[in-house]
């Protein structure tokens, strides 16, 4: 792929900010959260070393959005190009699990293709690594693998910027006094950088093995009572699904307006007690352990039986959110010790 060399992130931005709204995150307390560029300068610009905790799914499925009208069909509103800076590697692979959800042949969600039409990716590399950051353990790397329009990799004297889309290209192509050439000895920094963010990442999360691919370990322990066990701890908050990059459910209600009916879309979430609730007053996950395991099965059985991957890409952020202490990566160690359990037990017998 194409790379340039920049000294100073703030001509780049600018550069990006004439042509559309641009976001990226600052530093709010311990986290990055996104925030409109100030192309005068007077914030200063930082590069996010680690993952914002604002989902990106926020700029591409609002929280609440008009779906449908009755009786003139509604027709998306024309979204202005935006540009959002700083996403990871766990960003771009939540956006390709969207994209499957919304985009795909079957089922085209007119709104998010539009917004996400509009969306000019601009990625970057994690130069730390997140006290809950574990996406080694499901495909995931320090640094972006696909799905940007730019990649910037911080290295000493500047940024490696990478195109990886014709978008991407046509940026550097209109900006070619913005770029110096980059050396061999700039971009052997940089894999070096890439390769001890993931030496970390490996090391945080060398306790976390499973015995067996997650599916098999999910689907095998559905009468397990770990997921009652860490029911307790919880206090559905629902933070971890509203947080979570991957986590899509959403519900639809009607409205009477003046003169025509709206249909609403809103997020849902399974830690939700009436999440299954239907009409009559059945609801097969009222207990709060069975949402837990309806949760993992969703991530790690059905979404991957119908989209060949799994919905979790390792960001922790449900872990960072959670105020139960639940950790997911836990969760899944512990059945998967029990799994090997039963399995020995079988073979023994
Ligand atoms: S389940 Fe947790 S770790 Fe996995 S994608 Fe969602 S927030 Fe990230
Ligand atoms: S964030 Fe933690 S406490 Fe809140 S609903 Fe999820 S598991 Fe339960």
């Amino acid at each position: 792929m194409e790379t340039v060399f920049i000294n100073k992130l703030k001509p780049l931005l600018d550069a990006v900010a004439e042509q559309m709204a641009l976001l990226l995150p600052k530093k709010t307390g311990e986290h990055y959260i996104y925030s409109r560029y100030d192309p005068s300068g007077e914030i200063p610009v930082e590069f996010n070393n680690i993952r914002p905790c604002t989902p990106i799914k926020e700029f591409l499925l609002p929280v609440c959005e008009l779906a449908a009208t009755s009786p003139e069909p509604l027709e998306p509103e024309d979204v202005k190009p935006f540009a959002i800076f700083g996403l990871k590697d766990c960003d771009l692979r939540s956006i390709e699990i969207l994209d499957k959800v919304f985009a795909d042949e079957e089922f085209r969600d007119p709104f998010y293709v539009k917004r996400r039409e509009n969306m000019f990716i601009i990625s970057s590399d994690c130069f730390e690594v997140g006290e809950n950051c574990f996406c080694n353990l499901f495909g995931g790397r320090p640094f972006a693998q696909s799905g940007f329009d730019l990649n910037v990799s911080k290295v000493k004297d500047g940024f490696i910027i990478e195109a990886g889309s014709q978008k991407g290209r046509d940026f550097t192509e209109k900006h070619p006094q913005l770029f110096t050439e980059t050396s061999g000895a700039l971009l052997a920094e940089r894999d070096e950088n890439r390769s001890r963010t993931q030496r970390r990442l490996e090391q945080n999360n060398a306790e976390y093995q499973f015995d067996a691919p997650t599916k098999e370990i999910v689907e095998k322990s559905q009468d397990s009572e770990i997921f009652d066990v860490e029911a307790r701890n919880c206090v559905e908050c629902q933070a971890c699904t509203r947080i979570c990059p991957t986590c899509h459910c959403f519900y639809l209600y009607d409205t009477k307006q003046k003169d025509y009916f709206a249909k609403m879309k809103m997020w849902d979430s399974c830690m939700r007690v009436g999440y299954a609730a239907v009409a009559g007053g059945a609801n097969p996950y009222k207990i709060l352990g069975d949402r837990i395991k309806h949760r993992l099965l969703h991530k790690f059985v059905y979404f991957l039986d119908r989209y060949g991957k799994d919905m979790c890409v390792g960001c922790g952020r449900c872990v960072d959110g959670c105020a139960g202490e639940v950790d997911i990566r836990t969760v899944l160690k512990k059945l998967s010790e029990e799994f090997k359990d039963k399995e020995k037990a079988k073979v023994t017998k």
